[in-house]
């Protein structure tokens, strides 16, 4: 959550001035990086596949290989290829290199810019910057290591429609890099990577080039180095910028999960008419889940679950004032009962997230399944609604305005 005293006092530098809803893009946002900025690390570690036995790739520039743990490089300068890693428990072994290690992993680092191509579900896709082969405990993983900036492009890519307007993805850059920037000096520093290639962060598909929007290029050069923070008692702090696709009406506070108050730029209650557009409003269906499905879904997510026999009611026990479930209790038919969180209720019934698009529905109980109805909103509906903000550019609002829109209070800072 601390951005370090070190880093508050070199780096952060505020940028905006509280523009009118009607400004243009800061000043700052579309300035190039000034020429003596410092060099700072700003390389993110993006996981791309865990749980491995053996991981493939193509390196198509020359490269080092070089031991991760203590940064010594154990090979200079080699020819590209292919090359196939063995995750051995806690070592790796990599015959094509005659390189074998005990312990640990490698970082293959390219010494040239060309991407390298990564095998990922069986099918090849280009990565920019360098690629770490780490066994663990629970099998290999594979990380991507890359300028922020870089993976930042490809984010963006992914989240926002083509035809959204400049402003919105200028927004969107500034909210998916302090996503970024957030997990680096949080989470990121109590494991071995910052963030998942996969909506449990933000989706992330390397330089495909056909998928990478020219928007997306230009909103994040607008706004390099970019974040959001807010003024906390305890001084500038940088915070977690959620973010959604359509929140259904009103934002939702953010789920904390020690119970303590969210800060008012995640305290939701933000009202966004913006996204009712008939077909983005209601869900075009009312979801139908059988109770076995049900069950055995609850259970196989929760342990606690396993004690109920087959799901018989749903009850919503707590609302949050825009009808959204907070606090879910399920029972079987001997009246045992387990409570969960709503949006975990809703993850662990539709681990896909797009039947049960949100935590905006009403339960109808019928005799062999459970039917949402009334659904609205897609999403954990915290923080900037991506159609809301989409909706607030067109009607000529800046990039800074609409996310103190989503995020009260905040304001926008150079983190470099
Ligand atoms: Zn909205």
């Amino acid at each position: 959550m601390f951005l370090g005293c070190v880093l508050l006092g070199v780096f952060l530098q505020a940028c905006d001035s509280a523009p009118s809803p009607t400004a243009g893009p800061p000043a700052a946002a579309t300035q190039s990086a000034p020429a003596d900025e410092p060099v700072i690390d700003r390389q993110i570690r993006i996981l791309l596949l865990d749980g491995l036995q053996s991981a493939s790739i193509v390196v198509r520039d020359r490269f080092n290989l070089v031991d991760c743990q203590t940064g010594q490089i154990l090979l200079a300068d080699q020819d590209p290829q292919e090359l196939s890693f063995t995750f051995t428990g806690r070592g790796i072994d990599v015959p094509e290199l005659d390189v074998y290690l005990e312990s640990g992993g490698v970082d293959v680092v390219p010494t040239g810019e060309q991407p390298t191509r990564i095998k990922l579900a069986s099918q090849w896709k280009d990565f920019p910057g360098s690629v770490r082969m780490l066994p663990r405990r629970d099998g290999g993983a594979v990380i991507n290591l890359v300028d922020i900036e870089d993976y930042l492009v490809s984010v963006v890519s992914a989240e926002l429609p083509g035809s959204f307007h400049r402003e919105t993805f200028r927004a969107q850059a500034i909210a998916a890099r302090t996503y970024a920037w957030y997990a680096r000096q949080t989470t990121g520093l109590r494991r071995d990577w910052d963030v998942w290639a996969t909506e449990k962060s933000q989706v992330y598909a390397g330089l495909d080039r056909q998928r990478l929007a020219p928007q997306a290029v230009e909103a994040v050069r607008d706004t390099r180095g970019i974040v959001c923070t807010w003024s906390s008692p305890a001084g500038e702090k940088i915070f977690c910028t959620y973010f959604g696709s359509r929140c259904g009406g009103l934002t939702a506070p953010a789920f904390s999960p020690d119970g303590t108050p969210p800060i008012p730029p995640l305290a939701g209650g933000v009202v966004c008419p913006h996204c009712r557009r008939p077909d983005a409003y209601r869900w075009p269906q009312e979801p139908r889940i059988s109770k076995w499905q049900m069950t055995e879904r609850l259970a196989g997510r929760y342990s606690r679950f396993e004690r109920l026999g087959r799901v018989e009611q749903v009850e919503v026990i707590e609302s949050a004032a825009d009808g959204r479930a907070l606090r879910v209790a399920v029972s079987d038919a001997e009246g045992r009962t387990v409570e969960l969180d709503g949006e975990n209720f809703r993850l662990a019934v539709d681990p896909t997230g797009r039947v049960l698009q949100s935590t905006l529905f009403t339960v109808t109980v019928e005799p062999d399944a459970i039917v949402f109805t009334d659904g609205r909103g897609m999403g954990h509906g915290m923080g900037m609604c991506q159609y809301g903000a989409d909706a607030l550019a067109r009607a000529g609002w800046s990039s800074p305005a609409i996310l103190r829109y989503y995020y009260p209070g905040s304001r926008l800072t150079r983190a470099y």
